[in-house]
């Protein structure tokens, strides 16, 4: 039986909101008009979805066809169809569905709309999937034709959204045997979506990984052509996946041509359930570092794209690329609410676990790849133990550095707790932006001596987390910069005695300095870090660390201010010398400044006065020529 009593078409008016949004859509000038795209394919796909759900309870429904979405260019008549063989839609499904909001996103979005300035509405059309309606960006006029799965019967939708729609039966002949047909009649300013190219990438970029197969026809008559086969990689069992597949998965996805350093793949059941397909890449993306760079993770809600802006990785895990596929997430919230949910929250930790454990795994198995990747992505990774202070101690432990005794090997904290000295009760690191550098400065020679080993921290994340009153184990960090070196329990390694106290000439020689040198520091005192140079600079125990305060001058958020210790080695031949001369002698003054410019020299600071500098180190060079 066929129905073929077409009745006149029934002309009816848009609930207000959807006229309001017609109208917005009509008239927008908005540059990412392709999304239009993306919701009808979706849509299409649901309806699929549905069918394939449906017909679980009534085997009757299944027509025995794959499911499919076929897309159909017409140069000549510029038009564009969209057709799948789905759930369909009956006269009053297309009342419902395509005459009022029903979806929760598109009410979000109406909402946001009554609330922004104007010339804001383009923008929030991106941020929101406004679903079926963007077609009226591109389109005229659009049609809708469909048939229910299950009944006999066929509508036709169409409207030029200005505010009315017609609904009209339409004889079986017309319609397609299954599903729904959309026929976008395009503007004059849209004809591109008649042309392969465009439409094929368009597509592939938004639409790839849809589980339902797109064949595109991009002539009347042509063949259909494949674009996409519709199986979602993550959905597929891990021992059917090549590692090539998984290479190129990843390649599509992060848009980058090395390959994968670590793939993570698996399924998170009980409470949420979702996939994970993830990779950390084995290069740095140029922009890492960029501080407008947010994470790069795709959200799909049941293998259909939502969002690669929620927030489903930390910061600090920005470099890993992938997706999360949530079965439990509504598919039409907007990405604004699925930025709240708690469900994203919930992924957000679990996924951000997994991945800090596939990272210490690999840190045991495969010390040379995790070393890779270290060199890779460790600065960033660092900004978490700063960050994120409920997973700090993970942070540490996963963290490696280059210290005094490592060479050019990464060292972790459990190595460098294993390698403490006898009454060693801190671990001791260095900050500044030179490795080399640090590792010769005065301030580490008493350390050397003992055997004590000293991290050399030269990224610029390293000042603030140091600082900021970590510890490993129990073990505080501190700087070797900073306060006073307390080694004095710690006998050198070269098995000579601990230090004589200093003499008393060093001590009055230390109070000369100290008044010659007056506002410019803030302490003089006899150093128990220095064993080869004469004098080095630090900060007073409860000050701001050097390196640290350099960082924040430099992006101008403090001025510099405080002033630094002097410290004196009272052994050094220099030292002792100059404190043998008369408290008058010109010499002895222009040594004391010397000895401080030169400790600044040594940290790569400038001298504060360079004329005084100069001149005082011509007068000494004048008077040791005679
Ligand atoms: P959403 O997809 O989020 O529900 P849309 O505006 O994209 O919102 O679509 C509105 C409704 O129109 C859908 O929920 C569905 O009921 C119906 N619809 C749209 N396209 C199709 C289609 N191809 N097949 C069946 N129903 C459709
Ligand atoms: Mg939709």
């Amino acid at each position: 039986m066929s129905d073929t009593s077409t009745a006149a078409p029934e002309t009816r008016v848009f609930e207000a909101d959807v006229a309001r949004l017609l109208h917005l859509m009509v008239h927008a000038v908005y540059s990412d008009r392709d999304v239009f795209l993306r919701e009808l394919i979706a849509n299409a796909a649901d309806a699929c979805e549905k069918l394939r759900y449906d017909s679980i309870a009534d085997p009757a429904l299944a027509s025995g066809e794959t499911a499919r979405i076929t897309i159909a260019l017409d140069p000549d008549a510029r038009r564009l169809t969209i057709a799948d063989n789905g759930i369909g839609m009956t006269e009053a499904d297309m009342i419902e569905a395509l005459g009022t909001i029903a979806r929760s996103g598109t009410r979000a979005f109406m909402d946001k709309l009554t609330a922004a300035k104007d010339g804001e509405s383009p923008q929030l059309i991106g941020q929101f999937g406004v679903g079926f309606y963007s077609a009226f960006m591109v389109a005229d006029t659009v049609e809708v034709t469909s048939r229910r799965a299950g009944t006999d019967l066929a509508h036709r939708w169409s409207s030029d959204g200005l505010g009315t729609y017609s609904i009209e039966a339409v004889p079986l002949d017309q319609a397609p045997a299954q599903g729904t047909r959309v026929v976008l009649h395009l503007k004059d300013d849209a004809t591109q979506y008649t042309e392969r190219a465009t439409v094929e990438r368009i597509v592939r970029a938004q639409s790839g990984h849809v589980p339902v197969p797109i064949a595109l026809i991009e002539k009347p008559d042509a063949d259909a052509a494949e674009l996409t086969d519709g199986s979602a990689l993550w959905t597929r069992a891990k021992a059917d996946i090549t590692p090539e597949e998984y290479t190129d998965f990843y390649r599509s996805v992060a848009g980058q041509w090395d390959a994968p350093a670590l793939t993570l793949h698996y399924r998170a059941e009980g409470k949420h359930e979702y996939n994970v397909l993830a990779f950390v890449p084995e290069t740095r993306p140029f922009d890492l570092f960029d501080p407008d760079r947010a994470g790069r993770m795709k959200l799909y809600v049941r293998r259909v794209f939502i969002t690669d802006e929620a927030d489903v990785l930390p910061r600090y895990l920005r470099f890993v690329r992938g997706l999360v596929d949530s079965a439990d997430l509504p598919l039409n919230m907007s990405r604004e609410m699925i930025q709240q949910s708690p469900l994203l929250a919930a992924i957000n930790k679990g996924v951000t676990n997994r991945v800090l454990s596939e990272l210490d795994k690999l840190s045991q198995h495969d010390a040379d790849k995790y070393a890779a990747f270290w060199d890779t992505f460790g600065a960033v990774l660092k900004e978490g133990i700063y960050e994120d202070y409920a997973r700090r101690e993970t942070l540490l432990g996963l963290a490696r550095f280059h210290t005094t005794s490592g060479g050019d090997a990464w060292r972790s904290l459990k190595d460098y707790a294993g390698a403490m000295r006898e009454n060693q009760t801190a671990i001791y690191y260095a900050t500044g932006t030179d490795r080399e550098r640090l590792a010769t400065s005065p301030q580490i020679e008493g350390f050397r001596a003992r055997g004590i080993e000293v991290l050399l921290l030269t990224d610029a994340v390293d000042s603030f987390w140091a600082g900021a009153g970590a510890d490993f184990d129990g073990k505080p960090f501190k700087s070797v910069t900073q306060g006073l070196a307390d080694l004095g329990q710690i006998a050198p390694i070269d098995g000579t005695d601990a230090p004589e106290p200093t003499a008393p000439e060093a001590e009055s020689f230390i109070a000369y300095v100290k008044t010659t040198l007056g506002d410019a520091v803030s302490d003089v005192r006899a150093s128990e870090r220095l064993t080869t140079s004469a004098a080095c600079l630090v900060a007073s125990e409860h000050g701001i660390d050097r390196q640290l305060e350099r960082i924040l001058a430099a992006s101008g958020q403090t001025p510099r201010g405080t002033r630094p210790v002097l410290e004196l080695n009272p052994r050094h031949d220099l030292v002792t010398r100059l404190a043998a001369l008369p408290d008058d002698a010109d010499l002895k003054a222009d040594g004391a400044h010397l000895l401080f410019d030169e400790a600044r020299i040594a940290d790569g600071e400038l001298p504060d006065d360079a004329r005084a500098f100069a001149d005082r180190l011509s007068r000494i060079l004048a008077k040791a020529l005679g």
